[in-house]
């Protein structure tokens, strides 16, 4: 991860410091959900933490569970082969 990166002397290396602690930044500092060729850094829309992933997907359980029984069924069936990850 690009927070543990230790760098060495190069002036290359050394850019890796300015980039986001995102979760969807890849170990070779490649966005894994974006068609870019390289981070767009702290002012990317898209850039999530760990703990902003984290909430984001506490709340998205809690709103699937607030939905009637046959609507996430519905939704198990179409998106999640039957299962029902929110309710895990
Ligand atoms: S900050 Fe944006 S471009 Fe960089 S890894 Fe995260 S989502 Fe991809």
């Amino acid at each position: 991860m690009a927070g543990n990166f230790i760098p060495q002397t190069s002036a290359k290396n050394l850019e890796v410091l300015d980039l986001p602690d995102c979760v969807h930044l890849t170990d070779n500092f490649k966005c894994e959900i974006l068609k870019v060729n390289e981070c767009m850094g702290r002012e990317c829309s898209f850039m999530l933490n760990q703990k902003q992933k984290s909430k984001s997907y506490n709340l998205w359980k809690k709103k699937m569970n607030e939905l009637s029984e046959s609507k996430q069924k519905d939704i198990a069936h179409t998106y999640f082969n039957g299962k029902m990850p929110w309710k895990s």
